[in-house]
């Protein structure tokens, strides 16, 4: 039995140094970003795969946890369609309790932040990261603040009130909204923005280990990316199984970003689409993440490749999928504007099997949705 809570170590991904794991840390004094490792061995992951147990407390042996306190997150369904003979498995994320995949990555973050004797969180996303932190202070019993831009939609507003965040309204960009949350930050509460903390790709990863069981062999995994967040956690996932002999070898990853905002696959080689930049993928409208190197590192070592993808081409793919019932975000259907790319120009071959996470729920941009489903962005 793995009763014990495993071993993991966190260093800086720029000067290589190792930081306590003691304490609260986001990012390295040099400015660098942190990696947080776990040593997973092949006993480890078998007593996560208790027989019938689905819920995500079971993958307590692989996570940088003390205790994995009960939820609802996880046990995503996976279906699988067959595009042009190409075993498409999709695997349904945004019917997570806060409606993504994010809620897997907060999970362990909050989790985390409790057992250091946080009382208060602070974030600075307003989208789904935002809403997934504060589902989870609500259940742990953590206050919650989120800062946000004055021009932030009602509903999402709403949203997070009805979760109890504290909403902190900024005039300014992106970069003041950031500014103002690192000062309220330094007043005691964690920090736990997605694109730094490197507990987060600790919960995204589980959605690999279940899918492992889903679904045995996936040649490939399309993932959208713009902090790298979905990409970054199923990296971590399929390279413990790997490491720990669960899995011959992890499937090559593909990082498919949204025209005008694809630093990734541009330093990965990939042809731009010459678009205007994307207005439907705002989940991951990201100019620079601050772990672009390691994302373009993880899709280089697993073989795969980055794509940039059009406005024109994530509405095909969204009314693709909400004319078979898949009611997702157009972010979650840059994914599928890759890959059906790639299968209309023979990149991705009959009989291949493609893992396809489905990341955001439509019903948090309902009102979105008939405009783009009308035609307004090709047909
Ligand atoms: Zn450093």
């Amino acid at each position: 039995m793995n009763d014990k809570p495993p071993r993991f170590t966190i260093t800086c991904n720029g000067c290589g140094e190792s930081v306590p794991t003691g304490s609260w840390s986001w990012r390295h004094s040099c400015g660098g970003t942190l990696q947080l490792d776990i040593a997973v061995d092949a006993a480890r992951v078998d007593s996560c795969c208790v027989a019938e147990d689905t819920r995500l407390s079971r993958f307590a042996p692989v996570l940088p946890l003390e205790h994995a306190p009960e939820t609802a997150i996880g046990d995503t369904p996976l279906l699988i369609e067959v595009i042009d003979g190409v075993q498409v498995c999709f695997k349904l994320e945004y019917l997570n309790p806060g409606g993504s995949f994010k809620d897997r990555g907060a999970y362990v973050t909050v989790v985390r932040c409790a057992e250091l004797g946080f009382k208060s969180i602070v974030v600075d996303s307003s989208g789904n990261a935002g809403i997934a932190i504060a589902l989870m202070g609500l259940r742990l019993g953590i206050q919650v603040d989120v800062f946000l831009p004055r021009s932030t939609p009602d509903g999402k507003r709403q949203l997070l009130r009805l979760l109890h965040a504290r909403l902190h309204e900024v005039d300014g960009d992106r970069m003041q909204v950031q500014r103002e949350t690192l000062s309220y930050a330094a007043t005691g509460a964690a920090y736990a923005g997605h694109w730094w903390n490197p507990y987060f790709a600790h919960g995204v990863k589980t959605m690999a280990y279940e899918a492992l069981h889903q679904i045995p062999d996936v040649d490939c995994v399309f993932s959208p990316v713009g902090a790298g967040t979905v990409l970054l956690g199923l990296n971590t996932g399929y390279s413990e199984l790997a490491t720990a002999g669960i899995t011959p070898s992890a499937p090559k990853l593909v990082a498919v970003q949204a025209a005008g905002y694809s630093p990734v696959a541009l330093d990965l080689g990939a042809a731009d689409v010459s678009a205007a930049p994307s207005r439907l993928a705002d989940g991951i409208a990201i100019a620079n993440p601050p772990r672009r190197r390691e994302i373009a590192d993880a899709v280089t070592r697993s073989g795969g490749f980055g794509m940039v993808v059009s406005d024109a081409e994530i509405a095909s793919a969204l009314r693709w999928l909400l004319a078979r019932g898949y009611l997702v975000e157009p972010t979650s259907a840059v994914p599928l504007a890759g890959l059906m790319r790639c299968i209309r120009e023979g990149r991705v071959r009959p009989g291949q099997r493609i893992l396809l996470p489905l990341t955001g729920t439509g019903l948090k941009v309902l009102d979105e949705l008939p405009h783009i489903t009308d035609g307004a962005f090709g047909s």
